[in-house]
């Protein structure tokens, strides 16, 4: 990737994760993803030097960084060959906290995120549900009062939720007022920061096998009148899609550069590969047929790499209190700049990624290799937090202004 543009704190970021992550070999990721065993190792390196709390503030323990900077992270921790599992592996501590430190009490700030920062809890998602999966606003999960106002119970399912067989903490989504007593259908859902404490009753999680990113687990999640305390809920009760979307334009931005970090260290195996395999008495990559995919593929990630860190720099610049906050830039403008990074990262990842295997010939298709791994994981950026085709829907509605679709 072409370094120049960055700033000097993105470019130290990526420096000392890059050392961190050199400790984990491709070995490690290759072996993690064939056994499905989690990489707690890389969790531990990256709590132990504080990188956990990059974009919390420093008040807790955190860095006092942005998503510009976390996006950075990201993208080096896929880059280094971690591919999206190591990344993926940490990422929901990163992007899920976010709405968490903007909208929770002090008290509930410090009690929540510290331990998060720390590395001794973790952090997982619960949004999808398996009954209505892209239309979030129509989720089934409720969370009802307790008639003595302790609390509230939980009772519904979600679905592909990762990291819930190791986490200790979820951010959920889940409806307080129903659907037909509304005005409109964001309303009436809040957002909850619970334990995820699967010794409890009501609580219970089942592994899905998955294509790719295997070392870290994705989840069925089952709530059954599932008890959580009062002070679970963060910012106000029915106003948890507003204040989750924080998360969601933060989550878009990192997971564009978790996908950049993949297509560029696709085209690295690639390129040294071309350049090494001799076949007709010359190396393969001499040939233009392997070397012109190579080369557009590049550009259309340095394209992407553009989009993607505008995304988080105006992410950054719109959050009250960042050193350079210009209050002109709208929330509107920050989901268009996340949604359309998240999609040209993604397809030009997977670009990356196909060519870098295709150019290996039977090589790109061993496991030994890593482009084929690589490859697996690229998927999950095309259609997930949001698919391709929801984000243009949204940008065919929103920004071109033609009628809504669906
Ligand atoms: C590996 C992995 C990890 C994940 N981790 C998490 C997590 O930690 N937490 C969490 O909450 N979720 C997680 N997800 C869920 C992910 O965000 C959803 O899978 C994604 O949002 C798509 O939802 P769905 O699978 O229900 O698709 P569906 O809503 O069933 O859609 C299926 C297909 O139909 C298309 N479609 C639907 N409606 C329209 C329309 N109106 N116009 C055009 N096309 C349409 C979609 O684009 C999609 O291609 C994860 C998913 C994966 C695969």
């Amino acid at each position: 990737m072409e370094l120049s543009g960055f700033s000097e704190e993105q470019l130290t970021v990526r420096d000392a994760i890059f050392k961190i992550c050199s400790n984990f070999s491709d070995d490690y990721w290759l072996d993690h993803d064939q056994t499905e065993t989690y990489p707690h190792e890389l969790h531990k390196a990256l709590a132990k030097d504080g990188w956990l709390g990059i974009a919390l503030p420093e008040e807790l323990g955190g860095a006092g960084l942005g998503i510009s900077e976390a996006t950075m992270m990201l993208q080096t921790i896929a880059e280094s060959g971690a591919g999206l599992a190591g990344a993926q592996s940490i990422h929901a501590n990163v992007y899920a906290t976010q709405p968490v430190s903007k909208f929770a009490t002090p008290d509930q700030r410090g009690r929540f995120l510290r331990r998060i920062i720390s590395g001794e809890w973790r952090t997982c998602f619960g949004v999808t549900e398996p009954n209505t999966g892209l239309e979030t606003l129509k989720l089934k999960t409720t969370a009802t009062p307790a008639a003595d106002g302790s609390g509230y119970t939980v009772t519904g399912q979600k679905i592909w939720i990762s990291s819930a067989q190791v986490a200790t903490k979820m951010v959920l989504l889940a409806r307080t007022t129903p659907l037909e007593e509304v005005k409109k259908p964001s309303e009436g859902l809040s957002m909850f920061y619970i334990d995820f404490d699967l010794t409890k009753p009501g609580l219970e999680a089942k592994r899905i096998k998955k294509m790719g990113g295997r070392a870290v687990d994705a989840n069925q999640v089952f709530f059954e009148n599932y008890e959580i305390p009062k002070d679970s809920l963060i910012g106000k009760e029915g106003e948890g899609f507003k204040i989750i979307l924080h998360g969601m334009n933060a989550e878009r931005a990192l997971l564009a550069g978790e996908a950049l970090g993949l297509g560029y260290i696709a085209l690295k195996k690639a390129s040294q590969y071309a350049k090494e395999r001799i076949v007709f008495g010359r190396p393969i990559g001499q040939n233009q047929a392997i070397q012109h995919p190579l080369a557009s593929a590049y550009m259309h990630l340095e394209a992407a790499k553009l989009a993607t860190y505008h995304a988080a720099r105006l992410y950054d610049r719109s959050t009250p209190g960042h050193k350079d906050h210009d209050a002109s830039i709208t929330q509107h403008a920050v989901g268009v700049a996340c949604n359309s990074a998240k999609y040209v990262a993604a397809e030009a990842a997977f670009v990356a990624c196909e060519r870098s295997v295709m150019s290996m010939g039977g090589m790109g298709y061993a496991a030994d290799y890593h482009v084929e791994r690589y490859l697996r994981e690229c998927f999950v950026p095309r259609l997930a937090p949001v698919s391709r085709e929801m984000i243009m829907n949204f940008v065919g509605e929103r920004v071109l202004g033609l009628p809504r679709s669906y």
